[in-house]
């Protein structure tokens, strides 16, 4: 069920950015993102008594999308919980996969509390979505595949968020190469793991609003894994402006002829960025983590950039 994803190059982002840019294509990956290998590698080491209690999961949409394919196909019986701020196309696409969606509350945070709560009260298994060694491995497997199809790759370029992402890609991309250089992409507008870097241990952040919805929000003030793993094998962080997604992805419709998500084109942005050209990369591999955004939200907001 999880595909081995294409890598591409990309003449025209190499084009621009004065070094080799390959795409790593995630947005191909079953259910949309990547979200899928980190999922399936939780649930299928789960024991069947953990599965009759029903799994739980928090989610921005991606996550919840792959609990719910693996639920239907495993007749393990889902619950996603989302707040406001997920899109309503990620809402329906896990209401079709037979997943019971519970809305709540206008953050991440909130929707993790409740979450909670309900695990509390009926038991139910979590499925954590970064912060869970099994999500963390299983996202690694983007960087096994990808460097050992290049392995003198010498910079991965990836969204960060909650950063199981990150978490998997930098220790499977540093344990094969030790040298290579490991960069995320968070949006400037509170990156809730750069704001923890910063601080010294995991603290909260505000949510907003924005194109890129499945990069937003905090780690959680109890996060075990994946705060020590991106402080200690992340190299640098590039925040990105709101304003910067919709050109960008328009541009990448246009030249690369795919559609992709707003929190996917982050490390587009962020391989093309000043920051990253001041590392001197010669090959960069850049994670394109998803594709469902609706064709009337993709439309709405790049519409002045076609
Ligand atoms: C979840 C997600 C991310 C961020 O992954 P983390 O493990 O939370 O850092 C990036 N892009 C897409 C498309 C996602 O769904």
């Amino acid at each position: 069920m999880v595909r081995k994803t294409p890598l591409i190059f990309s003449e025209p982002l190499s084009d621009r950015a004065g070094f080799e840019i390959w795409l790593k294509l995630e947005n191909l990956q079953t259910t949309g993102s990547f979200k899928l290998r980190g999922a399936s590698n939780r649930i299928l080491q789960l024991s069947s008594e953990e599965k009759a209690r029903g799994i739980i999961a928090v989610s921005s949409g991606n996550h919840g999308r792959a609990v719910a394919f693996l639920a239907k196909r495993l007749g393990i019986t889902a619950r996603v919980v989302v707040c406001s701020l997920c899109p309503e196309n990620k809402r329906q696409a896990m209401r079709e996969l037979g997943a019971e969606l519970i809305l709540y509350g206008d953050t991440q945070d909130a929707a993790q509390e409740h979450a909670d709560r309900l695990i509390e009260e009926h038991g139910y298994t979590s499925v954590d979505p970064f912060d869970d060694l099994h999500v963390i491995a299983g996202q690694g497997t983007i960087a096994l595949e990808a460097l050992t199809e290049l392995p003198n790759a010498n910079m991965i370029v990836s969204p960060l968020s909650g950063g199981g992402l990150l978490s998997g890609i930098a220790l499977a991309a540093k344990s094969i190469s030790p040298d290579i250089s490991v960069v995320g992409s968070s949006m400037e507008i509170e990156p809730g793991m750069v704001r923890s870097l910063e601080a010294g241990k995991p603290v909260h952040v505000e949510e907003h609003p924005s194109l890129a919805s499945s990069i937003t929000g905090a780690i959680g003030l109890r996060n075990r894994y994946t705060f020590p793993i991106i402080r200690d094998f992340m190299d640098r962080a590039v925040l990105i402006s709101e304003d910067s997604l919709a050109p960008e992805m328009a541009r990448f419709a246009d030249r690369e002829g795919m559609i992709v998500e707003g929190g996917s084109i982050t490390s587009v942005i962020a391989a093309l960025s000043p920051e990253v050209r001041e590392m001197n990369p010669k090959r960069a591999i850049a994670v394109i983590s998803g594709r469902n955004v609706s064709l009337s939200t993709f439309q709405a907001a790049t519409a002045a950039h076609c």
